[in-house]
């Protein structure tokens, strides 16, 4: 798949990564929007949130992701963060593999 995050998770391209599990990784954004600014992407290729369908398993691969996204929060010691998700052209995404910004300041 020749989507950039597919090609990070691959190994493809270089990336500051500060966690990863079978299901996910993170890795700090190269445009940092605030003083800790990481991405929370899973593995699987899903082009957007919105693409998670209505079910149980959609329920289970949103769970996951916000349950990683405040693990990698907890393991950078950010005491407040903020989680923020682009769905879609018009929601302002513009890497189309799902990813939640984990944005805050340490200590
Ligand atoms: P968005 O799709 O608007 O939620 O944001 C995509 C984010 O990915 C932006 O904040 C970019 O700075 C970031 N980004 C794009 N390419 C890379 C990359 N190769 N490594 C790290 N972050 C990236």
């Amino acid at each position: 798949m020749d989507c950039v995050f597919c090609r990070i998770v691959r190994g493809e391209l270089p990336s500051r990564k500060v966690y990863e599990d079978e299901g996910f990784v993170a890795f700090h954004d190269i445009r940092p929007k605030a003083p800790v600014h990481v991405l929370v992407v899973p593995k699987e290729h899903v082009e957007k949130l919105s693409d998670y369908p209505d079910t149980e398993e959609g329920e289970r691969k949103l769970g996951a992701l916000f349950r990683t996204a405040n693990r990698v929060a907890r393991l950078l010691g950010l005491p407040g963060y903020k989680l923020q998700v682009h769905v879609g052209e018009k929601g302002g995404q513009e890497v189309f593999h799902v990813h939640v910004h984990v944005m805050g300041s340490p200590g």
